[in-house]
C-alpha cells in the first residue's frame, strides 16, 4: 500500500522485465501479482526459444531467474488480486485485496491464457503431447503425425508451420469453413502434408503417459472415429486477463488492450505489455521486450510530469 512512481500489474516476463528496467531507472516500483511471479513461464515445461540458453531452460528456472534479477534490484513484490482501478486522475489508483496503491504510471502486464477444450484428459496430457504453442513445441514432433484443433488464423497458420517438422498434420475444425483469412486457408489446403477433418470435435484425447490419438465426432452425421496422433496442438484462441480494465482503457473486441508501439494505452501514463495487449506474436521474448519499452516510457512520462511542475 502507498504511493509509488510506477505500479506493475502482473509478474510474468513482461512484468518482471518492466520491473528490472524501472528499478534501474530508480523508479519507486511495486509489482502486484495475484499468484506467484512467473506467469505462464511456470507452467511451461521447457523453453528452447528464449535467447541465451543454447540448451534450453525449464520455464520454472527462467521464471525464478527473472524474479531474482528484479528482487536483487530491490523491487517490492506484493501478492494481491487487483479488484478495481481508477485512471481518471493524474494519480492512478489500483484497488487490491491488500489495499490501495497509487502512482502516476501503471504498467499492465496481466497476460492471457490459452483457451482449453475442457476435456479431463487435456490437463493430464499437457506437456505429454498436448500443447498450446506451436512455436514453442513444434520441434518436438519431428517426423510425427499430429493434429491441430481450431480454424482461426493461429490454427491454420501454425498447421502450415508444423509441417516443417511433422510428417502429417490433421486440422480438426468444428465447422465446414475456416475463420482464417483466405490466403492462410489456401496455403494450408494446398499443403500435401495437411489433411482437414471438417465438422469435427474432439471428444477425448487418448493416451496414458503420452498422447496416442484423438477421439473425434462428426457433428453433422454423428459418426465417431479415432485419429492416431503423437501430439495435438489446441489453438482455439486465448483469453486476455483484462476484465478489470474494461471501461478504463480501450480494448479490442476480443478484450486485448490496444497500445501503440511504445506500449501507450488510451490513457496517458498507463502502459500495457506482453500477452494482454493486441499484438502479432505472443512469446516470452516479445513480452520481455514490451516490458522494457513500457518501463522506459513510464520513466519518460514521470520526467515530463516533473518538468511541468518545476
Ligand atoms: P480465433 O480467431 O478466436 O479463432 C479461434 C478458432 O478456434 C475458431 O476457428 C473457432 O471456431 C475455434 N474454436 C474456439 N473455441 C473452440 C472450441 N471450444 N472447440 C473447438 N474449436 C474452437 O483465435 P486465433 O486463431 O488464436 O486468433 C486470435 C487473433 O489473432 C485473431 O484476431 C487473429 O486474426 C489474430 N492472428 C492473426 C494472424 C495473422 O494475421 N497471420 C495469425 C495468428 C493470429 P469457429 O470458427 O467455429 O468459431
Amino acid at each position: 500500500m502507498g504511493s509509488y512512481d510506477t505500479i506493475i500489474i502482473g509478474g510474468g516476463p513482461a512484468g518482471l522485465s518492466a520491473g528490472v528496467y524501472a528499478m534501474r531507472s530508480r523508479l519507486k516500483t511495486v509489482l502486484i501479482e495475484k499468484y506467484v511471479p512467473g506467469g505462464q513461464m511456470i507452467v511451461t515445461d521447457f523453453v528452447e526459444n528464449y535467447p541465451g540458453f543454447a540448451d534450453g531452460i525449464t520455464g520454472a528456472e527462467l521464471s525464478a531467474a527473472m524474479e531474482l534479477q528484479a528482487r536483487n534490484l530491490g523491487i517490492e513484490i506484493v501478492s494481491a488480486e487487483v479488484l478495481n482501478v481508477d485512471f481518471a486522475h493524474e494519480e492512478k489508483k489500483i484497488i487490491t485485496s491488500e489495499g490501495e496503491f497509487r502512482a502516476p504510471t501503471v504498467i499492465i502486464a496481466t497476460g492471457a491464457t490459452p483457451r482449453q477444450l475442457g476435456l479431463p484428459s487435456e490437463n493430464r496430457l499437457t506437456g505429454k503431447g498436448v500443447s498450446y504453442c506451436a512455436t514453442c513445441d513444434g520441434a518436438f514432433f519431428r517426423d510425427k503425425e499430429i493434429a491441430v484443433v481450431g480454424g482461426g488464423n493461429t490454427a491454420v497458420q501454425d498447421a502450415v508451420f508444423l509441417t516443417r517438422f511433422a510428417r502429417k498434420v490433421t486440422l480438426v475444425h468444428r465447422r465446414d469453413a475456416f475463420r482464417a483469412t483466405r490466403i492462410l486457408q489456401e496455403r494450408a489446403l494446398k499443403n500435401p502434408k495437411i489433411e482437414v477433418a471438417w465438422d469435427s470435435i474432439v471428444t477425448d484425447i487418448l493416451g496414458d503417459m503420452k498422447v496416442t490419438g484423438l477421439a473425434l465426432r462428426n457433428v453433422k452425421d454423428g459418426s465417431e472415429r479415432t485419429l492416431p496422433v503423437d501430439g495435438v496442438f489446441i489453438l482455439i484462441g486465448t483469453d486476455p486477463h483484462t476484465e478489470c480494465f474494461r471501461g478504463h482503457v480501450t480494448l479490442d473486441p476480443a478484450g486485448y488492450i490496444l497500445t501503440n508501439e511504445d506500449m501507450h494505452t488510451s490513457v496517458p501514463g498507463v502502459f500495457a505489455a506482453g500477452d494482454c495487449r493486441r499484438k502479432s506474436l505472443r512469446q516470452m521474448v516479445t513480452a520481455a521486450a514490451d516490458g522494457a519499452i513500457a518501463a522506459v516510457e513510464a520513466e519518460k512520462y514521470i520526467e515530463a510530469l516533473h518538468d511541468r511542475t518545476l
